[in-house]
C-alpha cells in the first residue's frame, strides 16, 4: 500500500496543541493497527533547536540518532512509542541550508534558485522522505506556526502542491482553530475559524477535517454553522474541549469519531474494536491516584515549565505506575542560594536536579544534592543533576573543597567533572555536543539494576562534560560508586550512593525515552522511593507525636 498523508495545520493562535492532536491522530490510527510516524515542519531559521534558549522554545528534544528536535517530537514518541529520528523534524533553516549547499555545488545548472520552486521542492521532498520506503501507513506531517503567518507561506504552499500531486483518497488536511467562549455574552464565536478557514483558502487549501478547540462543548447548530461557512462536512467539524490531562485527547477524539472520519477519508478499512484499552487504564490511573508525592524539580528555567516538558511527562508516567499523583514543584536553584535549603525543600518527598548549562543558579543545585544526601531524601540528578551530585561529593566528602564542572571554572584544581580530549577542539555549538543513543552497562545489585532489571541498556545523551574517571577510586573508596559505564569508552554514566535510601545520578537524559507504554524505570523507582520516604517520615512523625502526647 502506497503511504498516505495528513497534514495538520493551525490557525487562530499558537500553543492550540497541533503537537497533541497530532500525536493523539497517530495513536488512534495505531489502535486500527497502521504503522504511522509523525514529523514537524517548523518554520524558524536555526537549522535546530538546539541552540535555543529554552525560554524562547521550550525544551529541546534529542532522538536516538542524537538529533535536537522541537518538543512536539517528545509528545509524537510519548503517545505512540514510535522512535523519531532527524528526518521527523524539519526547519526552515534547515531547508534553506540544503538548497543553498546544493547551489554552491552547481546542482541547479544556473538557474535562478527561487522559493517556488526550489524552496518548497524541497520541503515536499522532506516530507516524502519520510514515506519513500513504504515502512509507514501514514505519516502525519504537522506544519508549525499560524496559518497567516509570512514564514510559514512556503510550507503552505508545499502542502497545496502535494495535495495536488497525491490526490484525495491519498492524502488530507487537518486544520486546528479556537472557538472562544466570550464570558459577558455567554457565547461560542465561530468567527475566527471563518477567518482562519478563508485565510487557508486564500492559499490554496481546502481543509478536509476541522478540530475546534474549545472550553465549552460545541452545540449542533455551532457544528453546522462551521461546516457551512467553511465547506467542510458536519461530520468532520469536531471539537477538541480543554481536559485536565492530555492523555485524554485521543479517547475524547475518538467519542468524536476523529478516526473513522480520517481512515474513510483515506479508504483505509478501520477496526472495528481499536486497541485503546491499555490507554484507557493509563488515563484511568492518572484520574484515580491513591496518593500524592512532593518532588522537588530544581532548575533555572523553572518559570517555563516547557523547558522541562520530557521530565514532566515521564513523572506523569511513573506516577501512573506507582498508582500516585507526583505533585512536582518547581524549585528556582537562584532561590536556593539566596533562601532558607530547609524551607525550600524541607517538605519534599524527592528531589530532582534538572539538566542544564553554565553557571547561573549552579550553587543552588549542588546545595539541593547535599541536602538531599545529609537528610537521606530520594535523589534523582539527570545530566547536569548528576555532575552537581559529583561536585558535592567531592567538595563535602572527599574534603575537595575547590571541585568544580571544568564548565563553570576552568582551571579548577579538581576537576572532577571535565571536558572529554575529543570535544576540546570544538568551537562551533550547533550539534556538536555528545548526542543520541549510546550504550550502558548496569553493575549488578545497584539500584539502576532493580529499577531496568538488566544490565545492558541504551540511553539519550545531550551534553559535552563527563565524569573525570581519574577520580573515580577515590569517589568509590568514600562511598559513591559507578554503577552505569559506557562499555565503549569506559566513561561514567550513572553514579549511586548505596548508603542512602535513594540517590542516584545519571549523566543521559531518561526522560526522553519515557513513554505511556513503557514508562522509565528509572522514574518509576524514583517516585517509588518518593513514597516509600513519605509513608517513612509520615511514621516518624506520628511516632514523635505520639511519645510527646500527655496522658490523661
Ligand atoms: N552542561 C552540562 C554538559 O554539557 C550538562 C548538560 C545537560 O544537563 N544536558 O555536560
Amino acid at each position: 500500500m502506497a503511504t498516505k498523508y495528513i497534514f495538520v495545520t493551525g490557525g487562530v493562535t499558537s500553543s492550540l496543541g497541533k503537537g497533541i492532536i497530532s500525536a493523539s491522530l497517530g495513536r488512534l490510527l495505531q489502535a486500527h493497527g497502521y504503522n504511522v510516524t509523525i514529523q514537524k515542519l517548523d518554520p524558524y531559521i536555526n537549522v535546530d533547536p538546539g541552540t535555543l534558549n529554552p525560554y524562547e522554545h521550550g525544551e529541546c528534544y534529542v532522538t536516538e540518532d542524537g538529533a535536537e528536535t522541537d518538543l512536539d517530537l517528545g509528545h509524537y514518541e510519548r503517545f505512540t512509542g514510535i522512535h523519531t529520528t532527524q528526518a521527523n523534524n524539519v526547519t526552515t533553516g534547515r531547508i534553506y541550508q540544503s538548497v543553498i549547499n546544493k547551489e554552491r555545488r552547481g546542482d541547479f545548472l544556473g538557474k535562478t534558485v527561487q522559493i517556488i520552486p526550489h524552496i518548497t521542492d524541497e520541503i515536499k521532498r522532506r516530507i516524502k522522505l519520510l514515506g519513500g520506503n513504504n515502512k509507514y501507513d501514514v505519516v502525519i506531517t504537522e506544519i508549525g506556526g499560524t496559518v497567516g503567518d509570512i514564514e510559514s507561506l512556503p510550507f503552505i504552499e508545499a502542502v497545496r502542491q502535494l495535495k495536488w500531486d497525491l490526490g484525495p483518497g491519498n492524502c488530507l488536511v487537518v486544520h486546528l482553530t479556537l472557538v472562544p467562549y466570550l464570558s459577558a455574552t455567554g457565547e461560542l464565536k465561530t468567527k475566527p475559524t471563518q477567518h482562519s478557514v478563508k485565510a487557508l483558502l486564500e492559499n490554496g487549501i481546502q481543509p478536509d477535517i476541522l478540530v475546534l478547540r474549545t472550553e465549552k462543548n460545541l452545540t449542533t447548530d455551532i457544528r453546522k454553522k462551521v461546516a457551512l461557512f467553511c465547506n467542510v462536512e458536519m461530520e468532520a467539524v469536531m471539537q477538541s474541549i480543554d481536559v485536565s490531562t492530555i492523555y485524554e485527547v485521543p479517547l475524547l477524539l475518538q467519542k468524536e469519531k476523529f478516526d473513522l472520519i480520517v481512515l474513510k477519508k483515506l479508504n483505509l478499512p478501520p477496526k472495528e474494536n481499536p486497541q485503546l484499552k491499555e490507554w484507557k487504564d493509563f488515563v484511568n490511573r492518572i484520574k484515580n491516584p491513591n496518593s500524592v508525592v512532593k518532588i522537588g524539580l530544581v532548575g533555572k528555567y523553572v518559570e517555563l515549565h516547557d523547558s522541562y516538558k520530557s521530565i514532566n511527562e515521564a513523572f506523569v508516567h511513573a506516577g501512573a505506575m506507582n498508582r500516585c499523583k507526583v505533585d512536582l514543584q518547581f524549585i528556582h536553584s537562584e532561590d536556593i542560594e539566596k533562601g532558607d535549603v530547609n524551607e525550600l525543600l524541607g517538605s519534599l518527598n524527592g528531589i530532582l536536579v534538572a539538566p542544564g548549562f553554565g553557571d547561573r543558579g549552579i550553587e543552588g543545585k549542588i546545595l539541593a544534592a547535599q541536602y538531599a544526601r545529609e537528610n537521606h531524601i530520594p535523589y534523582f540528578g539527570v545530566c547536569l543533576g548528576m555532575q552537581c551530585a559529583v561536585i558535592e561529593f567531592a567538595r563535602n566528602v572527599l574534603g575537595l573543597k575547590e571541585a568544580h564542572s571544568t564548565e563553570i571554572v576552568r582551571n579548577t584544581p579538581y576537576p572532577v567533572i571535565d571536558l572529554m580530549e575529543d570535544q576540546k577542539g570544538i568551537t562551533n555549538k550547533g550539534g556538536t555536543m555528545r548526542l543520541g543513543a549510546y550504550p550502558c552497562n548496569i553493575k549488578k545489585g545497584s539500584l539502576a539494576w532493580e529499577a531496568y532489571g538488566k544490565v545492558k541498556v541504551s540511553e539519550r545523551h545531550r551534553h559535552r562534560f563527563e565524569f573525570n574517571n581519574q577520580f573515580l577510586k577515590a569517589f568509590e573508596k568514600a562511598g559513591m560508586i559507578a554503577t552505569g559505564i559506557n562499555p565503549d569508552t569506559n566513561l561514567v554514566e550513572i553514579m549511586e550512593i548505596p548508603s542512602h535510601p535513594w540517590f542516584v545520578g545519571v549523566q543521559f537524559h531518561p526522560e526522553y525515552r519515557s513513554t505511556v507504554k513503557e514508562p522509565h524505570p528509572l522514574f518509576v523507582a524514583f517516585v517509588k522511593a518518593a513514597l516509600e520516604y513519605k509513608e517513612k517520615t509520615g511514621r516518624e512523625k506520628s511516632m514523635k507525636k505520639d511519645t510527646t502526647r500527655v496522658p490523661s
